[in-house]
């Protein structure tokens, strides 16, 4: 089928919620992409940072064929060991605690809502709040669309759950009037990705934090994107003076397919009973077998290193194309800012003709996310693409 019969069906009979690129992807192996017509590209997007082992690595592929040819799932009604392990493997290589798997990351922070609410009714809190900042990206369930200020537009899809409140994204100040007695929880990124790559600054990470001491409220760091390595570290907040209460993962965590996680250290791991919260999908044994080999591959301190070292030679090249005018991020999750006029679509579109896919999370802005076993031969090949991709 011709890419055109499948725009022409696109069209017909897919509700039209995403503009896509003109180009159909049919193979995938490590850092590149094939088309359908065979042209290589180099992918500096993997999927919304999902494939940070790279396309098709062996040992997810391999776990994937086991378990899909011994048994796909049994509910959780019953004990099946891939989803009780990855459990263990994510509780203990983050916050100690407990976890509960999902199939997405909007699930994922629905979780840590319902988590932190419960606990907040257990206080005596008859109308808890969620603090969340300008510009965050939570998901598009209404719960994390409600938690997600850009998104949540009453005119549109309300009424949508009261009981988020959001303030400025870099304003300590604002982040510590904002919570008061009535607060559930601070959930943050540490990184706002969808944004366009904007770390939050460690003063408001830091107060946060201190606000959520003082108040007895819960800080739950959404590590959706920043997760997996992505920046350098297993999580985000290992580089961070912060250490939060819940963390909530996903996009890379299934190693290329839907799993999601919350993980609540010890303290609150209970909060959630029998009956509390559920999902029939949610740590099914396939997913979970691809999630233990993903972890597996990406827990590894001679990759983090890497990631931190190709992120440092992929920000300091950007930072040398004149066109370029502001470079942000951590590790291998890196955004930029073009000079003003320049059309961050048009420099997509010549990237993709010159066989690199990169990403455009906002009008003017580009986004790198690419696998994190690329090389530094790739960060170098997707800089020569791109200076002449962003100059003319
Ligand atoms: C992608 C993302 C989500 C939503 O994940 P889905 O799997 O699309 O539901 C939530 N938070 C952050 C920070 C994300 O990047």
């Amino acid at each position: 089928m011709s890419l055109a019969e499948l725009r022409a069906i696109e069209a017909r009979h897919v509700m039209p919620t995403y503009a896509k690129a003109p180009v159909e992807f049919v193979r995938g192996e490590c850092c590149r992409l094939w088309d359908a017509d065979g042209r290589e590209y180099l992918d500096f997007f993997a999927g919304l940072s999902v494939h940070n082992a790279g396309h098709c690595h062996p040992r997810i592929v391999a776990a994937i064929r086991e378990q899909a040819g011994r048994l796909a799932g049994v509910s959780n009604l019953y004990y099946s060991a891939p989803a009780i392990r990855l459990c263990e493997r994510l509780a203990t290589a983050s916050l100690g605690g407990k976890a509960f798997l999902t199939n997405s990351g909007a699930e994922a922070n629905e979780c840590a809502v319902k988590l932190a609410r419960k606990r907040a009714h257990a206080r005596g809190i008859d109308r808890p709040e969620i603090v969340v900042l300008d510009g965050a990206f939570h998901g598009r369930t209404l719960g994390a669309l409600a938690a997600s200020p850009r998104l949540a537009r009453d005119e549109l899809f309300g009424p949508l759950p009261a009981g988020f409140v959001s303030v400025p994204r870099d304003d300590p100040e604002a982040l510590r009037e904002a919570v008061t007695d009535r607060t559930a929880a601070v959930l943050v990124e540490a990184i706002q990705g969808e944004a366009g790559v904007f770390p939050i600054a460690a003063e408001v990470l830091a107060a946060a934090r201190e606000v959520c001491d003082e108040a007895g409220s819960l800080l739950v760091l959404d590590e959706i994107q920043t997760g997996m390595g992505r920046t350098g570290s297993l999580w985000a907040y290992e580089q961070l003076p912060i250490r939060p209460d819940v963390i909530t993962a996903a996009k890379a965590l299934g190693g290329g397919l839907p799993v999601g996680a919350c993980v609540a250290a010890a303290e609150i791991a209970d909060v959630l009973a029998p009956g509390d919260h559920g999902s029939t999908f949610g740590g099914g044994a396939i997913a979970a077998a691809a999630a233990l080999a993903a972890l597996e591959l990406i827990d590894d301190p001679g990759l983090l290193r890497r990631v931190r070292e190709l992120g440092a030679r992929l920000e300091g090249g950007l930072a040398q194309i004149d066109a370029i005018e502001e470079v942000r991020g951590r590790g291998l999750m890196v955004g930029v800012t073009l000079r003003s006029g320049l059309d961050a679509s048009a420099v997509q579109s010549r990237c993709l003709e010159a066989g690199l896919v990169v990403n455009v999370p906002g009008p003017g802005m580009l986004r790198f996310l690419p696998p994190l076993v690329v090389t530094p031969e790739d960060v170098d090949r997707a800089l020569e693409v791109l200076a002449p991709a962003v100059a003319s």
